[in-house]
């Protein structure tokens, strides 16, 4: 789901107010969580280098293995609608913002995490926030080093 275009002037660290602005969007996705089986609510919301923000909750099955991260809806919502706009999908986010249900803050999975890597920088921001409200920040390139792209495909 895309929200409104934020304020994004690409200086870092990131300005409270905005990280505040994606912790909210992140938290009202969360509110939409299917989530029957696990019971823990997840919230996302990814910022691109256009400034807008898109925002996604995790999406559980019966069968377990079908079930989708709040990250990737999210993504994939920034991906397609960002289609209409450019050609180019290069490392297109700056932000992820994960919020959850747990008390502490849940970093993205291993799956979320090769997703990520598609369309993120090395330097793009990864913020967490659990029920404790402590918030959690790492550059993407911490938290998945080495991470296997599409240099590697080349023959
Ligand atoms: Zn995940």
């Amino acid at each position: 789901m895309k929200s409104r275009k934020a304020q994004n002037n690409s200086s870092r660290p990131l300005a409270s107010q905005l990280m505040q602005e994606l912790l909210r969007e992140a938290r009202l996705a969360q509110k939409k969580s299917h989530s029957p089986y696990s019971g823990f609510k997840i919230g996302a919301a990814v910022l691109t280098d256009q400034g807008d923000i898109y925002s996604g909750a995790n999406v559980e099955n019966s069968s377990y293995g079908a079930t989708v991260c709040a990250e990737r809806v999210a993504i994939w919502s920034a991906v397609t609608d960002s289609l209409s706009k450019t050609k180019s999908k290069k490392k297109f986010l700056d932000v992820i913002c994960v919020v959850s249900s747990s008390k502490e803050a849940w970093p993205p999975c291993g799956m979320c995490r090769q997703v990520i890597s598609e369309f993120a920088h090395a330097n793009t921001l990864v913020l967490t926030q659990g029920l404790s409200g402590k918030v959690k920040s790492y550059k993407f390139s911490e938290l998945f080093p080495e991470s296997f792209g599409a240099e590697f495909l080349k023959p």
